[in-house]
């Protein structure tokens, strides 16, 4: 549905952001109230058609993000384009600690599934125009928040004007609805850069990701269909502008050294992307009548590819919640009721940021002492599965309990 009226409107739920954070949000709601919230999704991003070979940054979902997503009907439409990774091989360039983690060993048909972005959103967009009660508003933004007991209004920059009893923003690492409200942001700067692009290979990844430590940063192999992988490389953001700059030769002779022959020789590389890597976190995720979800509430750095995996599980709790205050004919914007999705979220939330933060600097740092106690690690992740590894694996392959 294309909203495009220009008189007053009233909405159940508004959700600013119609990336993969918030119409998730959206379609999980549509999905677990059976249409009988009236959703507003408000984009400011335009349209954009990209042509396959623009497809650069994909995304790993964890084997739980997937079980998730299959709840609330999407997993079925995403599957398709998805490519399963079987086994994950993690190394230390240079040193001799490593450690695989598989599929079967762990019981699961698969650790997870990598998709394009954009193949995704895609797919979210379909659904979104064939939901019963999300009206769209793209482009547009959210310039005014006016927040009273019982509603928020808000005004677009298309001369719009909403009610609503639940204002969601999942608009990025940026947030202008945050920023709106005067929520503040933590920030911390990485000091690294990722670089992406899609290579293929003279042998087949066979379902395997790879995740490798280097002095730089880490550098992560992605399955992806047609035998390419898709590749995230975190270094400084000096050597990133460098490599960036190469030519696909030069570019792919300086991957193929930093990665080595473990999928024989680097063929081919698509299109490339750089990111500056920061934490950003919102400070608060709930506010009076507003909640924070995804990037918006906490961009992390890529090195676990734990982002959206972790915004599905705020987002899939904040809609459980949502879902039953409806449910209930309770307000769904009740301060009562956005604590609980506070409560519930912060434990994992803090966990993933402290995991994050700990893998980026334990294993980007060439000390001797720490290069020992991450080999030690790398080998005790296994040797001794249960103490070691849990915790990573929880997060690696997304299995959570009470989602
Ligand atoms: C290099 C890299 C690799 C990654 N790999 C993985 C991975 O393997 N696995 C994983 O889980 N995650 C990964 N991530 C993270 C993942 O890409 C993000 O967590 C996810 O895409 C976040 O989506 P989002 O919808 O929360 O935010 P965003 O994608 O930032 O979307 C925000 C949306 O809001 C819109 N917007 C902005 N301002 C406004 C406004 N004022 N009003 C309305 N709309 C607005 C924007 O146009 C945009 O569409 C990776 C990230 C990077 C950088």
């Amino acid at each position: 549905m294309n909203a495009t009226s220009s008189s007053a409107l009233a909405f159940d739920l508004v959700i600013a952001g119609a990336a993969m954070s918030g119409a998730t949000l959206a379609l999980a709601l549509e999905h677990l109230t059976h249409s009988g919230l009236k959703i507003a999704l408000i984009e400011s991003a335009a349209p954009e058609k990209k042509q396959p070979e623009d497809d650069t940054h994909s995304i790993a979902l964890a084997f739980g993000s997937c079980l998730l997503l299959n709840k609330i009907g999407l997993w079925e439409a995403l599957s398709p384009h998805s490519t399963p990774i079987t086994k994950i091989h993690v190394s230390d360039k240079g040193h001799w600690g490593f450690t695989n983690i598989q599929a079967s060993t762990e019981n699961l048909p698969f650790l997870g599934g990598v998709i394009a972005l954009s193949k995704a959103e895609q797919i979210y967009l379909e659904t979104i125009n064939k939901a019963k009660n999300i009206s769209l508003f793209r482009p547009a933004l959210i310039t005014e928040i006016h927040r009273e007991i019982q509603e928020t209004t808000l005004t677009l920059n298309t001369g719009q004007t909403i009610k609503t009893k639940l204002l969601v923003a999942a608009d990025g690492g940026r947030s202008s609805c945050c920023a709106l409200l005067k929520i503040p942001r933590v920030e911390h700067d990485f000091h690294q850069s990722a670089i992406i692009a899609n290579i293929t290979t003279s042998k087949p990844h066979q379902n395997q990701a790879f995740e490798r430590f280097t002095e730089q940063g880490p550098l992560a192999f992605l399955p992806l269909s047609q035998n390419r992988s898709s590749v995230v490389w975190c270094m400084t953001p000096s050597q990133a502008t460098k490599i960036e700059s190469l030519d696909d030769a030069g570019f792919i002779d300086a991957l193929q050294k930093e990665f080595g022959w473990r999928l024989g020789k680097i063929l081919q590389t698509g299109k490339r992307a750089l990111y500056p890597l920061c934490l950003r976190q919102s400070a608060q995720l709930i506010s009076h009548r507003f909640a924070v979800v995804g990037n918006a509430a906490q961009t992390l750095h890529p090195i676990a590819g734990q982002g959206f995996n972790l915004a599905l599980r705020d987002v899939m709790t904040l809609a459980q919640n949502i879902a039953h205050s409806y449910e209930n004919k309770f307000d769904i914007g009740e301060m009562v009721r956005l604590q609980a999705y506070r409560k519930q979220r912060e434990p994992d939330r803090n966990a993933t940021v402290c995991m994050i933060s700990q893998l980026v600097y334990g294993f980007s740092n060439a000390s001797p002492l720490l290069t020992f106690f991450r080999n030690m690690g790398l080998i005790g992740m296994s040797v001794c599965p249960k103490t070691m590894r849990d915790p990573f694996l929880k997060r690696a392959t997304g299995r959570f309990k009470g989602l």
